[in-house]
């Protein structure tokens, strides 16, 4: 085998998937996802040539894939793969670096100590905080809620991460009737419970009501959101940080993808209050336009985090003066994730990040506009990047998504909102453009039967 030749072969055929990906169907027919069999049968007893395994991944799985690097890829909130990135991407498989300590990667442990100082300062934060490089929002949530775990319960006297949670003094744990699955499975993992929280009701965009807050003090944990899943609304930050300062509560934030408002000048001030919490939860993979998988859980006393990340001494492992990755996050072993954050806001820039949100807020914008126009119910405040759309009732509304779906010119989920089906539309790409948002409003309308005359 050649290794040379094999990388370089390899690189064509990811290129030519990357120049295909915007013209073709959004989802594999019900034929080509058949065709993935050709890639199981018995594991072969003899080694297969590389080479060939390549090239049937490629002519298998390339069509099998979704198309959401795309452009017309609207399902659930997922970004694509900026092209610097995904280059990084390569590069850093071919380094093959374990960032759990410096001694171990250099490169790797730099990298998240510079994207932290530069992440910090675009999210508007304090120069204290801690930064973990980790697998997406969930685990975001998880390893920053362990800090809130680690904070609070040190203040009561117990040192959780040696005693555990069995007889612990109780923390209350305060969410909004919007929270996130991922938070309530974080709050689960840590032992806090799914249920054994405190509700408080959402208004009409699923905002946290500020005015209906429980009593909160120096053992309370309260959960919030920037960027609602269904309506990319964000929960009143500046009054729900205030109250829980003044009582010593700890304000943890959910912003897979809103925390990144603040990097557009016309969106910031949904971030209002924001920088006030204590942790906060993002993805890079979503908004940042990273390859999977790559999240960040930060937190203001980057100590807090330390604690309740921190493994005991073991002689081999031998830390530095340096930061060490495996102090911040859940994982000791794990690949390099600074790596294409590095890539990705060096490439694009203050200015090219700010675009990049602006721009797909103004194209949400863009597709709302075309859906109203064409007759049908745009069911949220657009203030961001998602849009709720129904087309008359459930039944059709639910028809309309599996059509959309089917079509695949473009693709679209589905949500429930205030107990009516509705159609999710979520522009998060990098790639996508107003004549993308103009195919898709025309194959959406063509297959609900609207009016669609163009934007
Ligand atoms: C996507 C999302 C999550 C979960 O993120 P993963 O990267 O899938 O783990 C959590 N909260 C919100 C608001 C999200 O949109």
């Amino acid at each position: 085998m050649n290794e040379n030749k094999l990388l370089a072969d390899t690189a064509a055929r990811a290129a030519r998937y990357v120049s295909g990906v915007r013209t073709r169907r959004v989802a594999p027919t019900p034929e080509v996802i058949a065709g993935l069999n050709a890639l199981g049968g018995p594991l072969n007893d003899e080694p297969m040539d590389p080479e060939q395994l390549i090239a049937l991944l490629d002519e298998a799985g390339s069509p099998a894939t979704i198309a959401s690097t795309g452009g017309r890829y609207f399902g659930f909130v997922t970004g694509g793969s900026l092209p610097a990135a995904m280059a990084a991407n390569w590069l850093a498989t071919a380094w093959d670096q374990n960032t759990a300590l410096f001694a171990q990667s250099p490169v790797g442990a730099r990298l998240e100590e510079i994207t932290s100082a530069w992440l910090i300062d675009i999210f508007g934060f304090s120069s204290t905080c801690g930064v973990g490089f980790v697998t997406g929002a969930t685990v975001a949530n998880f390893t920053a809620l362990s800090a809130a775990r680690h904070a609070l319960l040190a203040r009561a006297g117990w040192n959780v991460e040696d005693r555990g949670m069995f007889g612990a003094p109780e923390i209350a744990v305060v969410v909004g009737a919007e929270v996130h699955v991922s938070l309530s499975k974080a709050l689960a993992m840590l032992g806090f419970g799914r249920t054994r929280v405190t509700r408080v009701p959402a208004d009409d965009q699923g905002r946290m009501r500020a005015d209906l807050l429980p009593p909160l003090n120096d053992r309370t944990l309260i959960c919030i959101q920037a960027g609602n899943v269904n309506t990319g609304a964000f929960d009143p930050a500046e009054e729900i940080c205030a109250q829980a300062r003044a009582a010593g509560a700890w304000v943890h934030v959910d912003g897979a993808f809103g925390l990144w408002a603040a990097a557009a000048p016309g969106r910031a001030h949904l971030m209002n209050g924001y920088a006030n919490a204590d942790s906060w939860a993002t993805d890079c993979h979503k908004w940042l336009n990273v390859p999977y998988d790559s999240g960040l859980a930060l937190v203001r006393d980057a100590a807090h985090l330390r604690n309740a990340m921190g493994f005991g001494n073991a002689a081999y492992l031998t830390m530095s003066d340096h930061r060490e990755p495996a102090l911040y996050t859940p994982e000791a072993s794990r690949r390099a994730r600074g790596i294409e954050v590095w890539a990705a806001l060096r490439s694009l820039g203050r200015r090219g990040l700010a675009e990049m949100i602006e721009g797909n807020c103004r194209l949400a914008t863009r597709f709302a506009d075309g859906l109203r126009q064409a007759g049908f119910e745009v069911l949220n405040d657009v203030v961001l990047n998602q849009v709720l759309v129904s087309f008359g009732n459930d039944e059709k509304t639910r028809r309309v998504i599996r059509d959309v779906q089917t079509d695949a010119t473009c693709w679209c989920g589905g949500t429930e909102w205030h107990g009516r089906a509705a159609m999710r539309i979520s522009v998060s790409c990098w790639a996508t453009t107003e004549a993308d948002v103009d195919a898709s409003l025309a194959a959406i309308c063509r297959v609900a039967g609207g009016q669609h005359q163009g934007v």
